[in-house]
């Protein structure tokens, strides 16, 4: 019974340089932008305040009423996470560590932007929920608060290309955040 693995662990993915165990410390429990902070109006509602949730982890494995991001809703209208429902971006640095409750939600989330993922790991943590709304929360993030680094593993580089190959090939394709140039 002794070291059993937690029922709930999310994934997190990061620098392979980085000391994941530092993801312990509160004082690195915050994220922000992947790029730099883009305060003024909100790009992903328009200024409408609510944003169309979908749940990558879901999209992946199928609804599953467990799901920590959707709880098997999969896709709904919720307060838009960037701007926080009043249409304008001022608050970027939240607090927790941002993470996906399935590795297939991570994968889909990274294969869908544009992003580099070479040199990266996936951290397998264990923590509580954080009180914040991720900014990408409508694609199925969470902010949580890691107690326990539970497994590091490089990131599959080939299976986040069969991910893009499979989203360009138009199967159930996400389509707000999936590059239109590729069509066709
Ligand atoms: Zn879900
Ligand atoms: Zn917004």
């Amino acid at each position: 019974m002794a070291a059993a693995r937690p029922d709930t662990t999310f994934f997190h993915c990061c620098p392979a340089d980085a000391d994941p165990r530092s993801l312990l410390d509160p004082d690195n429990q915050v994220t922000g932008p992947w790029g730099p902070p883009d305060h003024g109006p909100c790009d992903k509602c328009r200024g409408d305040g609510v944003a169309l949730y979908e749940c990558r982890s879901c999209l992946e494995t199928g609804a599953r009423a467990e799901c920590s991001a959707c709880e098997g809703r999969v896709r709904f209208e919720a307060t838009c996470p960037a701007c926080l429902g009043d249409g304008t971006i001022d608050r970027t640095r939240r607090h927790g560590v941002a993470v996906f409750p399935t590795l297939e939600g991570l994968y889909r989330y990274l294969a869908e932007r544009d992003a580099h993922t070479e040199g990266k790991v996936v951290v397998e943590l264990a923590g509580r929920l954080g009180e914040d709304r991720d900014l990408d929360a409508d694609a199925g993030a969470l902010l949580v608060h890691p107690e326990e680094i539970v497994e590091v593993q490089p990131l599959n580089q080939e299976l986040i290309g069969a991910i893009r190959g499979r989203l360009a090939a138009g199967t159930p394709a996400e389509p707000r955040s999936f590059p239109p140039e590729l069509d066709g």
